[in-house]
């Protein structure tokens, strides 16, 4: 998608963001918008990083490291959000930022032990399955607290938050009630775990629902870059 387009589409995503977030009393300035940049050009990446986006969202990992390569001289932070082999955290733990995926003990405990010791701790949400009639990836709810239990242990891990993918439905009230479950299950361990301090959740179709039931990142891919293609 060409430049100006993709200027147009984050101005217009930043607007969404203000009123929803002013619609129940709240900053916009506390929701981060990340870009989700999966099968977009490093040029694309550009051009969002120049407009003001510094958080870039990656599903898969050969393409995000490329794409990282040919962008390194970039000031951006970036996020992996798709599902995690264990074949491949080593990558992960030694080209990202931040890692909203994590779901499972294992993984954890082999991003701790390869995010090398010249990068500070690798950043964490754990990624929860609210809506587990279809579920693919995510911690079950109530296996959520060992899991951030076992996290807490890791050094080279720092826990940060929670990352849900909603079952896609139009249905606002269905969205922001999936959004309110996860914010529920976010503020039960901020009780416990005080560095946790990051609520992602909400997509193009539904940034409004989450940003109301109090997400602080949005990842957003189709709404700035356009549809995918395949
Ligand atoms: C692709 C993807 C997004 C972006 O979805 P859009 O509907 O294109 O905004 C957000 N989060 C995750 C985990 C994704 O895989």
């Amino acid at each position: 998608m060409d430049a100006e387009r993709i200027r147009l589409n984050i101005a217009n995503v930043h607007q969404r963001v203000s009123t929803a977030a002013e619609k129940v009393g709240r900053r916009a300035d506390d929701v981060t918008v990340m870009a989700v940049s999966k099968t977009r050009s490093s040029d694309e990446v550009r051009t969002a990083v120049a407009a003001g986006l510094r958080d870039l969202g990656e599903n898969y990992l050969q393409e995000a490291l490329e794409k990282r390569q040919a962008t390194a001289d970039l000031d951006a932070r970036w996020h992996f959000i798709g599902p995690i082999q264990s074949n491949k955290t080593r990558a992960i733990a030694e080209h990202f930022d931040w890692v909203h995926s994590v779901d499972r003990e294992k993984i954890a405990r082999r991003l701790n032990e390869q995010r090398p010791d010249s990068l500070p701790p690798l950043d964490i949400c754990l990624q929860v399955n609210v809506s587990l009639e279809d579920s693919k990836s995510g911690v079950a709810p109530e296996d959520l607290a060992p899991l951030a239990r076992a996290i807490l242990q890791l050094p080279r891990l720092r826990l940060r938050g929670l990352m849900a993918i909603p079952a896609p439905t139009d249905d606002v009230a269905a969205q922001r009630a999936a959004f309110a479950r996860v914010a529920e299950l976010f503020r039960d361990l901020q009780e416990t775990v005080p560095t946790m301090d990051t609520l992602s959740m909400g997509m193009s179709a539904d940034l409004e629902s989450a940003i109301a039931e109090g997400a602080t990142l949005v990842r957003i891919g189709t709404d700035i870059f356009g549809p995918r293609s395949g």
